[in-house]
């Protein structure tokens, strides 16, 4: 059987976002699932819109997402350390056997193409201006037609053709074949597509700047790339690719669009649903296992009904028979869900160097272990660290009402603090630990009751209305600073 080969051909525009990452995701799936190979292409055509930091967080992403490519660019240098070895190849711009793999390196490439079709008479040059073929577009729907190229510079003979090429700025176009073009989608099966509809369409402007269309078919080809998995908004470009590959005497690869991701409100998902590029999502404190694992479901679903999969569970599981046709709609409720069950995983040795980002890299690490650990089961995602755990790192503050328990009043909130602060200074707590505190704390909360005690002590000590049981914050605080926050509170009332 022919090796499968996917790919994807993000264009460095924009930050790596949620909906290229789904994308990539499948094709690495259907590649390692078959032991074939995951191609990255890097379409930075657009010479305007391209920069190379969206280029360098592409791969930083996939890296980060454990989608490791067989063949594309590599990150050179300091970027480099969360790379396998194979990435690390420094010195070398990519690895795989079919680069460069970057189109903006290719242009001579898509030259001998372009080339070859002019000489077959398969694709012409057009000298149209964009004002004529504006109107012309106008007329045509003023009239009620689909608006498409008239075909005005088809028959211009050759050698004119040629010669006013040599004065006058041209764009390239392809001779669309009037008839229809079937391919079949591995999702939904035939389809078919009038190519009446088309017109003759632009492959490059001048020969310098070929466009997504034709570089696509050309770089899929000479890559090999056997199966072609992207989003359902690529399928009208499908059938312009496949007269292409004809024209250019190409195989044709396997098609299978995913479906859309929309946001909760059905609409495209874009910015306005919040962070949708990897890089937020990760500022955020999604783990990147979560955040693949809940990829897979925006579109896919596994035969048993199960939701947590590991990358090598879902390599093992991954069908493109269970592919959904319908869009999928992406939810941070079920993300945040996801990552809670990740968190939750997590040793309080990688948790607490997870947190150090928000709560600082000089705090001491043992501190911070016994800290997260108190936070490990609410947190939906890293960064809420900082707010729920603040109160370890710097003195609280609150309004004095929130030390009282429900119609408690200062006085008594203040004569409890104080024997609270007693019982604190005894020397059967030397041991100062959330054990002992509770049990040297019994006798108090028998006297008045639970909340007038513990409430107040949990206020003084975390200026919170909720927050872990107060001996545990006290433990971890230490004696002193227990004592000192106490003091502090009976000074407020
Ligand atoms: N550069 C295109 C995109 O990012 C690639 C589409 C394709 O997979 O053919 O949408």
């Amino acid at each position: 059987m022919k090796e499968i080969r996917t790919r994807i051909a993000p264009a460095p525009t924009g930050y790596f976002h949620l909906g290229v990452a789904r994308t990539a995701l499948f094709n690495f799936l259907f590649a390692r699932k078959n032991k074939g190979k995951f191609i990255l292409r890097i379409d930075d055509t657009d010479k305007e819109r391209s920069k190379k930091e969206y280029e360098i967080d592409i791969l930083k992403s996939l890296a980060w997402l454990g989608l490791f490519w067989d063949e594309g660019p590599i990150l050179k240098s300091a970027e480099n350390n969360f790379l396998t070895q194979k990435h690390l190849n420094f010195g070398k711009e990519y690895v795989g056997d079919f680069g460069p793999y970057r189109q903006s390196e290719r242009i001579g490439i898509y030259k001998k193409y372009l080339q070859k079709l002019i000489d077959k008479d398969l694709a012409y040059f057009c000298f149209c201006k964009k004002e004529d073929l504006e109107a012309q577009k106008q007329a045509m729907i003023a009239a009620g037609q689909v608006p498409k190229y008239p075909g005005i510079c088809r028959n211009i003979p050759k050698q004119e053709a040629f010669r006013r090429a040599e004065k006058e700025p041209f764009v390239i176009r392809l001779k669309v074949p009037s008839k229809k073009i079937r391919f079949v989608d591995l999702l939904r099966g035939k389809i078919e597509f009038d190519l009446d509809l088309i017109g003759d369409f632009v492959i490059s402007k001048g020969f310098d700047e070929p466009l997504y269309n034709f570089t696509t078919v050309v770089d899929d080809y000479e890559m090999r790339i056997s199966h072609i998995i992207r989003g359902e908004d690529h399928i009208s470009n499908t059938p312009k690719q496949i007269i292409l590959q004809e024209a250019l005497e190409f195989p044709r690869p396997k098609y299978l669009h995913l479906p859309l991701i929309l946001g909760e409100d059905k609409s495209k998902l874009s910015k306005r649903h919040g962070a949708i590029s990897i890089r937020e999502l990760k500022e955020l404190g999604y783990l990147p296992e979560a955040i693949v694992n809940y990829l897979a479901l925006l579109g896919w679903w596994p035969k048993e009904d199960v939701e947590i999969f590991s990358l090598k569970e879902l390599i093992e599981l991954f069908d493109i028979s269970q592919l959904q046709k319908h869009p999928a709609i992406f939810s941070f409720k079920k993300l945040d869900w996801l990552n809670r069950v990740y968190i939750r995983r997590l040793s309080v040795e990688k948790l607490a160097s997870l947190c150090q980002k928000y709560l600082g890299e000089d705090v001491d690490f043992d501190y911070l272990k016994k800290v997260v650990s108190l936070f490990q089961e609410r947190l939906s995602k890293i960064s809420e660290i900082k707010e729920l755990a603040s109160y370890f790192f710097e003195e609280p503050e609150y309004p004095k009402e929130l030390l009282l328990w429900k119609d408690q009043d200062f006085s008594q909130a203040k004569e409890i603090l104080k024997e609270i602060k007693e019982v604190f200074l005894k020397k059967e707590l030397s041991e100062f630990n959330k054990e002992k505190i509770l049990e040297n704390l019994k006798p108090l909360a028998e006297k008045y009751g639970n909340g007038p005690v513990f409430w107040p002590l949990r206020v003084a000590l975390s200026g919170k209305e909720a927050s872990p049981p107060p001996q545990e914050i006290a433990e971890i605080l230490g004696k002193e600073e227990t004592i000192r926050r106490i003091e502090k509170a009976i000074e407020k009332t």
